[in-house]
């Protein structure tokens, strides 16, 4: 066992604290990576609250993990000392379900193992990214593109992979109209990621208070869904709209927008569910659909498009110290654009 330093949720009420972790030996199949930064996540925030249940304290979360490998097991081919890697949101799967077998693990039919907040392989509880190590299963883990800098890498383990999954899913691209609702961690990665895959991409936020930065990543489009005539003016446009809101939305105010056959899929994930009026839906054939992360393999093939494409998240460094005040500002709309802890500050 290596015991190692630590900001945890001491329950859902109270702040996060320093303390330490045990991560378990590195066995046969593992890499031991000494994390360098970790990105803050709305979906932290929802864990350690117990938004969405009760979990078990104490817990470390954090899956935007991005580090340099410093021992491998005696069967780790896919990885040496020395890489730069990543762990997103999964560090294992069954390996045997259909969707496993498919290459799918992010949709696992006995559920995945979540990177923190999930029974492990072992029993415990897995522990996040907010730490100084972690132990993790060599197909668990990607390669990180030298051409994107360590702190910029790590929110596209999850932000960068859960906006460019569906992105890719629904073909995104030259000729599409493609509407990105909430303009924080998720969706200043959708709209820069959108933008190089050839999409005409809008932005609905809820003021127009970031509108030169969401032109600035790409966007042609801005508008603030606080004003009414948004919603008239946009009838009936888009191919495809990403919902990243953390908060619920009025989702047929939304799916309005969706012209024939367009698909509103929602990333974000408040706790109470969306009501939806079928005939919304049949208006103009729409579908409303949800997406989960994305698979190891499409993970890789989005961090090789962010180095191809010179796109990297805007981020904020912090010291672990500070990440309770980094959740207040996630929680007023006030993150530009990800939060990322420096583990160094865990010292
Ligand atoms: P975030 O940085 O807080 O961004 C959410 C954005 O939504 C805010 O910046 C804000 O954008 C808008 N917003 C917030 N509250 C709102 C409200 N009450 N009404 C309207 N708009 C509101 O969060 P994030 O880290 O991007 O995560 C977003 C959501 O995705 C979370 O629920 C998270 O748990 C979920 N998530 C899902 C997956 C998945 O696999 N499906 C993966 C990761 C995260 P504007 O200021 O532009 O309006
Ligand atoms: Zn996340």
């Amino acid at each position: 066992m290596l015991t190692v330093n630590a900001y945890a949720a001491p329950s859902a009420t109270e702040p996060l604290v320093p303390t330490t972790i045990e991560r378990r030996d590195v066995g046969p199949a593992d890499v031991l990576i000494a994390i360098r930064y970790a990105g803050v996540c709305h979906s932290d925030i929802h864990t350690v609250r117990g938004d969405w249940g009760p979990i078990t304290y104490p817990q470390v979360v954090g899956h935007e993990i991005v580090g340099e490998v410093v021992e491998v097991g005696a069967d780790v081919t896919k990885h040496r000392v020395g890489d730069r890697v990543g762990v997103g949101c999964m560090v294992n799967s069954c390996r045997e379900c259909e969707n496993c077998l498919a290459g799918m693990e992010n949709y696992c039919l006995r559920g995945n193992t979540q990177t923190y907040a999930s029974v492990d392989r072992d029993g415990t509880i897995t522990q996040g990214g907010y730490s100084t190590h972690v132990v993790v299963d060599q197909d668990f883990v990607l390669r990180v593109p030298e051409a994107i800098p360590y702190e910029a890498a790590a929110p596209l383990l999850c932000a960068g992979i859960t906006t460019y999954s569906p992105l890719a899913h629904w073909h995104a691209g030259p000729g599409k109209k493609v509407a990105v609702v909430g303009m924080g961690g998720l969706g200043h990665m959708a709209v820069k990621i959108a933008a190089a895959q050839g999409a005409e991409v809008t932005v609905l936020s809820q003021t127009l208070s970031k509108q030169e930065d969401g032109l600035r990543f790409g966007a042609q489009h801005y508008h603030a869904t606080s004003d009414a005539s948004t919603f008239e003016t946009l009838a009936n446009t888009f191919d495809l709209i990403v919902n990243t809101v953390s908060a619920p939305i009025d989702l047929g105010a939304y799916l309005r927008l969706l012209r024939l056959d367009g698909t509103l899929v929602s990333v974000g994930a408040p706790p109470e569910p969306l009501p939806v009026q079928v005939f919304t839906l049949f208006g103009n054939r729409r579908s409303f659909a949800g997406s989960s992360i994305g698979s190891i393999a499409e993970t890789q093939e989005m961090l090789d498009f962010c180095a191809e494409h010179g796109i990297a998240p805007e981020v904020e460094v912090i010291a672990a110290d500070q990440v309770n005040d980094a959740y207040e500002r996630v929680l007023r709309s006030d993150v530009r654009y990800r939060f990322v802890i420096d583990t160094a500050t865990l010292a």
